[in-house]
């Protein structure tokens, strides 16, 4: 308890300290740190819940990350890629449905930066009161400096793991965590609202590796940060490894909650399939947004990630009424609004 009390005054602990709080952590520490984080988030963002619209606009990728089912080599994954029209179709039934941000979200390489930066024109000139945020991996400087032109808000690019050899692990060694390191650093400098993150429970992950985790978020200061709980998917090398631990997600997101009280932290979609009420467990414990699927049904089911990846109920953002029903029980609103950052 006493390092879980250090952490919630002084916003900071060493690296060996994280490793043993989450090593060691009691349901009693972890309840302590959720009340926190809550508590802290709300003098922030009162009671608040921001809404993402979630397009995963195509999941052909160039990359091989072992752990993900859209990586290249999966020849069981059905391609596509949504076309500019199908884009501005989910943006506008987001709209109507009160989502203020759309996430574009694919695998690596689909679409040359210049098509990127007139799909970002075209949803900026009709939805002038959203933002928009891509997720499409790792690009140049140049190319993201094209981006935030084009009027790209915010950029999440999960670091995946602070460790280097921990990368190595996860990745084909045409992968370089120092390219991801500097593509993190990039966005940031170019005045992007920049996410970093990583999954929970990821193969070969440890207590000191996390512990890297969540230094680099104290020296990185993300505006955002993604966490969730590893899923393996059928066709990739990682079919065998266990899932990572929902409980172990929920007591990271107060953590981090904790290390950065202004963080934008979703609870996030592999967090509800793992774990009943995920979402709501994860809002509890210091999460304020969530990021519903506003893909076109016909493509969903494909853009499998890893296993039973939820994608249809209070996951979808055609249900968000429900959704808003749901957090109002348990004491949260959803806010239509852009919800940026509060500096
Ligand atoms: N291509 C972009 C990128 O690399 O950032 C965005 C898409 S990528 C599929 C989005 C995130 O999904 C990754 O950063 C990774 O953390 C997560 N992910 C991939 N496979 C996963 C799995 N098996 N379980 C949980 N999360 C996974």
């Amino acid at each position: 308890m006493d390092l879980a009390k250090q952490l919630a005054e002084q916003r900071r602990l060493t690296e060996d300290e994280y490793a043993h709080l989450i090593r060691f952590r009691t349901a009693e520490s972890s309840v302590y740190l959720a009340k926190r984080a809550d508590q802290i988030r709300k003098k922030i963002y009162k009671n608040h819940v921001y809404i993402r619209g979630l397009i995963e606009i195509s999941n052909i990728c160039r990359n091989d990350c072992y752990y993900c089912g859209i990586r290249r080599s999966n020849t069981a994954c059905e391609r596509y890629r949504l076309t500019k029209q199908q884009i501005l179709g989910c943006c506008r039934e987001g709209y109507e449905l009160g989502f203020r941000t759309f996430v574009m979200q694919g695998g690596e390489g689909t679409y040359p930066v210049g098509k990127i930066a007139d799909i970002v024109k075209s949803v900026k000139e009709r939805y002038s009161d959203c933002a928009v945020t891509l997720s499409l991996g790792e690009y140049t400087r140049a190319e993201y400096e094209i981006m935030r032109d084009a009027g790209a808000d915010r950029y999440l690019l999960r670091h995946e793991t602070a460790d280097r050899e921990h990368y190595r692990k996860l990745h084909p060694a045409v992968m370089s965590w120092e390219n991801r390191m500097r593509c993190l650093y990039d966005l940031k400098e170019l005045g992007f609202q920049v996410g970093c993150g990583f999954m929970v429970g990821s193969p070969y992950q440890t207590a000191e590796s996390l512990a890297k985790d969540l230094k680099f978020i104290e020296k990185f200061m993300p505006d955002m940060c993604g966490i969730g709980p590893f899923i393996p998917q059928g066709d990739t090398p990682f079919r065998d490894i266990p899932a990572g631990s929902g409980e172990l997600t929920v007591f990271l997101l107060s953590v981090i909650r904790l290390i950065k009280p202004n963080i934008l932290l979703p609870a996030t979609t592999a967090l509800g399939t793992i774990m009943e009420n995920g979402r709501e467990q994860g809002i509890l414990a210091g999460a304020n947004v969530i990021m519903p699927n506003l893909s076109p049904l016909s493509e969903r089911k494909k853009y499998s990630l890893y296993d039973n990846k939820i994608c249809s109920g209070e996951e979808s953002a055609q249900s968000v009424s429900t959704l808003r029903d749901h957090m109002r029980s348990i004491g949260y609103q959803i806010i239509t609004a852009k919800g940026d950052i509060i500096k």
